[in-house]
C-alpha cells in the first residue's frame, strides 16, 4: 500500500528536521524518514553545541545571519526553551591572513558591531588566551553557540506536534521521479508525495546518484574533543567567548573551540579531517593522536588547557563541497525535487533559515532569502 503526502522529507539531522517543521507550519501533511535512531550520533547533527556568528569572510553569510536570527528567536519562542547562548566571539591569527582581513572587511560593510583588538590588549581582556605579537583579535559580541541536538529534537516535536510523520530506522532505499510526484521506498513501505526534500547529509551523494545527479560532495571524518581543565571556572560559557584561530599558516587546520557548559569540557578541534567516498568507510573510533596533534596550539594560544586531560572525544562528519558553500537548490530535471547538501561544516548556525529555504523553494520554486551561492549549476562541467 502507498501512503501519500504534500511533502517527504529524507533525513532527520539539523537541516530536515528545520525543513519538516517549516513546511507543517505551512500547513503541509509531512513524511520524515530517518534511516537511523533520531538524534544518532552517525551524521552531522549530534552534540551539545555549535557555534553561531556573523564573523565570516563572505557578505552573504553575513547577511544570511541577519535573516537567520530571528528564526532561532521563534524557535526559541515555539519551544520554549533557550537554544542559543550568547558568549562573545573571537577570530584571531597572523594580521596578514586573508580569511581574517576579508572577515573585518564583510563584518565593516554589513554595519555588524565588531572590535579588532592589538594582541597585548586581547591578552589583558581574555586571559585564557595568549596571542602572538604579530596577531591581531577580532571580537564581535553576539556570537555563542547553539544547543544543537535540542535544537534537532525540538524542530522534530514541533513538526509532530503540527501533524508531521516521522518515522525512525527506515532507510530509504530507493527514488522514484516523474514529472510532477516522488515515491520513496524503503525496507517497510513505499510512500508518495508531491515534493521530495533530500537532506541526507553525507549519505547525500549516493541517494542523488539514483535521481540521475553527481554531485561533488565529500565526506570528511573530524574529531572534535572535550579538555578538562582542574581550573575550569575561566574555560566556561559565562567567562570565554567561543573561537577561531585562523592558524591553517602554521598547523594542519583552522582550529576552533567552544567553552564548556553544563560540564561538557572545553571543545577544541581542527576545522577538517580525512576524507573518504561514503561514511560507512570511517572508523567512528576517535584517535588519542587528534588531541596530541592539537596539543602544541594549546600551548602556543591556550597553555592552560594545554596539559589538560580529555573528558571525551567524538568523531562527527562534515559533507564538503569544492567551495565550501552550500547546496540549496531544485533538482535541475526534477524542480519538485529539492536538495539541501553540503554544508562544509559550517551549516548549523544557519538551519532554521536552511529549513525555510528548503520550504520556500518545494513549494514557491523560490525563496526571498539570497541563495545565490548555493545553486548546483556552479558546478555544470
Ligand atoms: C564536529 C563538527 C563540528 C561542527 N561545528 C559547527 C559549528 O560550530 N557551527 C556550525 O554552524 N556548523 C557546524 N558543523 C556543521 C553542522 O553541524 C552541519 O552542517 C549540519 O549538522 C548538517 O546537517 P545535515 O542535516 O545536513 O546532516 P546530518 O545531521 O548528517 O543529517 C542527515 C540525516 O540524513 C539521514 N539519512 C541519510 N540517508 C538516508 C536515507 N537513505 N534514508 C533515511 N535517512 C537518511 C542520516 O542518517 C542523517 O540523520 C559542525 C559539524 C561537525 C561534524
Amino acid at each position: 500500500m502507498t501512503n501519500t503526502y504534500d511533502a517527504i522529507v529524507i533525513g532527520a539531522g539539523a537541516m530536515g528536521s528545520a525543513a519538516a517543521y517549516y513546511l507543517s507550519e505551512r500547513g503541509q501533511s509531512v513524511l520524515l524518514l530517518e534511516q537511523f535512531e533520531l538524534n544518532h550520533r552517525l551524521g552531522s547533527s549530534f552534540g551539545y553545541s555549535r557555534i553561531i556568528r556573523y564573523a565570516y569572510d563572505h557578505s552573504q553569510y553575513v547577511e544570511l545571519m541577519r535573516d537567520a536570527l530571528p528564526l532561532w528567536f521563534g524557535l526559541q519562542d515555539a519551544l520554549g526553551e533557550t537554544l542559543y547562548i550568547k558568549t562573545g566571539g573571537l577570530d584571531f591569527g597572523p594580521a596578514y591572513d586573508s580569511t581574517l582581513r576579508a572577515t573585518v572587511d564583510a563584518l565593516r560593510s554589513s554595519g555588524i558591531d565588531h572590535e579588532l583588538l592589538a594582541s597585548n590588549a586581547a591578552n589583558i581582556r581574555f586571559p585564557q588566551f595568549n596571542f602572538a605579537d604579530d596577531f591581531k583579535v577580532l571580537y564581535q559580541p553576539d556570537s555563542g553557540f547553539i544547543a544543537a541536538s535540542r535544537t534537532v529534537l525540538g524542530c522534530l516535536n514541533l513538526a509532530r506536534a503540527n501533524g508531521a510523520i516521522i518515522k525512525d530506522h527506515t532507510a530509504v532505499e530507493t527514488i522514484r521521479v516523474d514529472a510532477d510526484a516522488v515515491e520513496v521506498i524503503t525496507a517497510i513501505g513505499t510512500h508518495s508525495a508531491g515534493k521530495l526534500i533530500v537532506t541526507a547529509g553525507a549519505w547525500a551523494k549516493s541517494l542523488l546518484k539514483q535521481t540521475g545527479i553527481h554531485l561533488p560532495l565529500t565526506p570528511l571524518r573530524c574529531q572534535l574533543n572535550f579538555m578538562a581543565p582542574t581550573d575550569m571556572f575561566q574555560y566556561e560559557a559565562q567567562h570565554c567567548p567561543v573561537w577561531i584561530a585562523h592558524v591553517s599558516a602554521l598547523f594542519p587546520e583552522t582550529v576552533y573551540g567552544i567553552p564548556s557548559h553544563g560540564g561538557s569540557g572545553f571543545k577544541i578541534a581542527f576545522h577538517g579531517g580525512p576524507a573518504a567516498d561514503h561514511p560507512s568507510s570511517f572508523s567512528r573510533e576517535p584517535d588519542a593522536s587528534n588531541v596530541e596533534d592539537l596539543r602544541p596550539f594549546m600551548r602556543a594560544f591556550i597553555p592552560g588547557i594545554a596539559e589538560a586531560p580529555v573528558r571525551e572525544s567524538r568523531v562527527c562528519l562534515y559533507t564538503v563541497t569544492p567551495d565550501e558553500h552550500f547546496i540549496v537548490d531544485a533538482h535541475p530535471e526534477y524542480k519538485h525535487v529539492v536538495i539541501g547538501a553540503g554544508f562544509s561544516g559550517h551549516g548549523f548556525k544557519f538551519s532554521p533559515i536552511i529549513g525555510k529555504m528548503l520550504c520556500d523553494i518545494a513549494l514557491n520554486g523560490s525563496t526571498p532569502h539570497n541563495d545565490s551561492l548555493f545553486k548546483i549549476s556552479r558546478f555544470a562541467g
